[in-house]
């Protein structure tokens, strides 16, 4: 199979999610179609309670879906046992969380390679140093969670995320916690894995981190309700703009 007939890193195909019954029910996802195209770094934009973190949950196998289908590659996740799903997201999907969830008794080294090491595999020293050098920790291997600041945190979670090169890595707002000149070195670093074939979405509230994107998908209440490619910051910016004035009827264009 050529690369072109290669299918998308992972898709949602009319995904609907649903928390809760009756009247506390919440409808999370609601009809959610997307492709994550290899190669792309994708940004999922949208407001606080918009469904970006289910929408990365399920993408990632790590929920299930009230309707619809989940595919990795072309496996659907619904038809997978508990065990096969497991393997499924160890081998092929990195998961970058808001909080960093790093395990507090381990080195950043071995925090690093702990997902390799539990799958029997061998980081690849190459590219373990090179991820190292790109997310600056290279003075900090041997220092435990405790030891490192939220960013120096943040970036280990990263290249734990990356250094099994998975089809496709979720970021639930890598740089949320971060300076901007870190989060800019997280950033370039997620673009670059991008451009050497990886697939990467990252939710972001940020339009300066959505910039380094290729496409952003905009989600209000559970739908997706636009989409920008190429991105520059100020044209993420606008839509966000328009978007909060279709929503905020009440509110006196005074406040704004
Ligand atoms: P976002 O990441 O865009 O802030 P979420 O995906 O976290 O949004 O949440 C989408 C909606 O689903 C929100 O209304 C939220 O309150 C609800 N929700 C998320 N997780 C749960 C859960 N475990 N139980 C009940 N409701 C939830
Ligand atoms: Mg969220």
């Amino acid at each position: 199979m050529s690369e072109t007939e290669q299918p998308p890193a992972a898709r949602a195909e009319g995904v609907r999610k649903v928390y809760g019954t009756g009247s506390a029910q919440v409808v999370a996802l609601d009809d959610v179609t997307l492709e994550v195209p290899r190669g792309r770094f994708t940004a999922v934009m949208g407001p606080s309670g918009s469904g970006k973190s289910t929408l990365m949950h399920c993408l990632a196998g790590l929920d299930t879906v009230d309707g619809g289908a989940v595919y990795v590659g072309d496996v659907a996740l619904g038809g997978l046992s508990d065990t096969a799903l497991t393997r499924l997201r160890r081998d092929r999907i990195g998961f970058v969380f808001q909080s960093f969830n790093l395990l507090p008794t381990l080195t950043a080294l071995e925090n690093i390679t702990l997902p390799l090491r539990v799958a029997g595999r061998r980081p690849d020293p190459e590219w373990l140093s090179t991820i190292i050098d790109t997310v600056g920790l290279r003075d900090r291997l041997d220092h435990r969670p405790a030891q490192l600041s939220g960013g120096q945190q943040q970036r280990v979670a990263c290249a734990r995320a990356l250094v099994g090169r998975p089809d496709v890595v979720f970021a639930d707002e890598p740089t949320g916690n971060l300076d901007s000149r870190s989060g800019a070195e997280v950033l370039r670093f997620l673009r670059d894995a991008a451009r050497d074939g990886q697939a990467i979405v990252m939710v972001t509230h940020d339009p300066l981190a959505a910039a380094w994107t290729d496409d952003v998908v905009f989600l209000s209440d559970g739908r997706i309700v636009d989409r920008l490619a190429e991105p520059t910051a100020d044209a993420v910016l606008e839509r966000m703009k328009s978007f909060d004035r279709q929503g905020a009827d009440l509110e006196p264009v005074a406040a704004r």
